[in-house]
């Protein structure tokens, strides 16, 4: 029994799942034929409230069209610092869209509308870039997990309003926050311009994510998923999976998110944590005390075949999942209260 918490992308399609998958109706996508991705496009279009549905293979992909839709090269985007678009799409901001960061100095990877608008270049001042988006995460990956006040969110999209600024939501995670706040999907739907969604994180699906967005803005998202070479066949089999899951495996986040909360109490009681951070979702963000090597801790770890991951300066992370048992959650459990240093 191999626990692996590095990550909710670990997980492996259930028997059910696999089953969806392999009775998926198939077409070809890039022809727009594909009835398994249309309904998946429409479900999620329908959910959110908003007019247009995109399936991409990843995350990244999705984000980077996102940017490249709502941008021209030489303009500038405002993140908070620990932003996925910046730290972990390879460069793809620049890369992609000729586009610079403003990063924000924010709370746990989020950030507030004052933050947003001290961060806005003049238009009118052609020295600096031009200002053009504001990108958002919820949950907030590097952040542990943290969700978003949604009146914060409005505040921000105010802001955006006054200012003339494209609004993206990396909601990777966003089903972890619709279930711990008991929001709806509908309110990002009408505060967001896009929205990218993931399938493949705590939903369980083997790949892909959905970006969302009114006709507008997503007129040419066809053409950019196609530049960046995700134009895809007989993807239905797929988001076949992504159908699968939402329709099954949004509620169960709550169990992830217990069990979390669970580790997170047992680690702020141990002796060799120095802290732990709070847990919201299905992250846990915690750091050693200072006398206790790293390198050993997760060594020691994977000798019981626990497997955790290191997120640098001290900081480790512990994810929970679809595949994570009770079995294996007591197990864990246990081997945390009797960890000898
Ligand atoms: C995982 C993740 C993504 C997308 O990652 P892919 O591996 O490209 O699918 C985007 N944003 C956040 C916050 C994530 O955690």
């Amino acid at each position: 029994m191999i626990i692996d918490l590095r990550s909710d992308t670990v997980t492996r399609p259930t028997p059910e799942m696999m089953q969806a998958i392999i009775n998926a109706e198939v077409g070809d996508d890039v022809y727009k034929e594909d009835p398994t991705t249309n309904k998946l496009e429409q479900k999620l279009a329908a959910m959110f409230g908003m007019d247009t549905a995109l399936f991409f293979p990843s995350g990244s992909m999705a984000n980077q069209a996102a940017i490249k839709l709502h941008t021209q090269p030489g303009e500038q985007l405002i993140a908070d610092k620990w932003a996925h678009v910046y730290n972990f799409e390879g460069g793809g901001v620049s890369f992609n869209s000729g586009v610079s960061c403003k990063l924000i100095d924010g709370n746990r990877g989020m950030i507030t509308a004052e933050q947003v608008e001290e961060s806005i270049n003049p238009p009118d001042f052609y020295h600096s870039p031009l200002t053009s988006l504001v990108c958002l995460e919820n949950t907030t990956n590097k952040g542990g997990g943290a969700c978003y006040d949604f009146s914060e969110i409005k505040k921000i999209r105010k802001v955006c309003d006054k200012h003339n600024l494209g609004l993206h939501l990396d909601g990777a995670r966003i089903w972890n926050a619709l279930v711990a706040k008991n929001e709806k999907a509908k309110d990002y739907g009408k505060v967001f311009d896009t929205i990218s969604v993931c399938l493949s994180k705590g939903l369980g699906a083997p790949m892909g994510s959905v970006l969302l967005g009114n006709s507008e803005i997503m007129q040419k998202a066809m053409r950019v998923r196609k530049v960046l070479g995700g134009g895809m066949r007989q993807i239905g089999f797929m988001t076949a999976a992504g159908i699968y899951a939402l329709d099954n495996h949004v509620e169960r986040l709550a169990e992830d998110h217990k069990k979390a909360f669970e580790i997170a109490n047992t680690l702020s009681q141990q002796a060799y944590i120095k802290n732990v951070e709070p847990s919201e979702t299905n992250i846990v963000i915690f750091y050693l005390a200072e006398t206790i090597s790293e390198e050993k801790f997760i060594k020691n770890l994977l000798k019981k075949d626990i497997k955790i991951s290191t997120m640098g300066q001290g900081k480790l992370r512990i994810v929970t999942h679809l595949d994570y048992t009770d079995a294996m959650h007591e197990k864990f459990l246990q081997t945390l209260t009797n960890y000898k240093i």
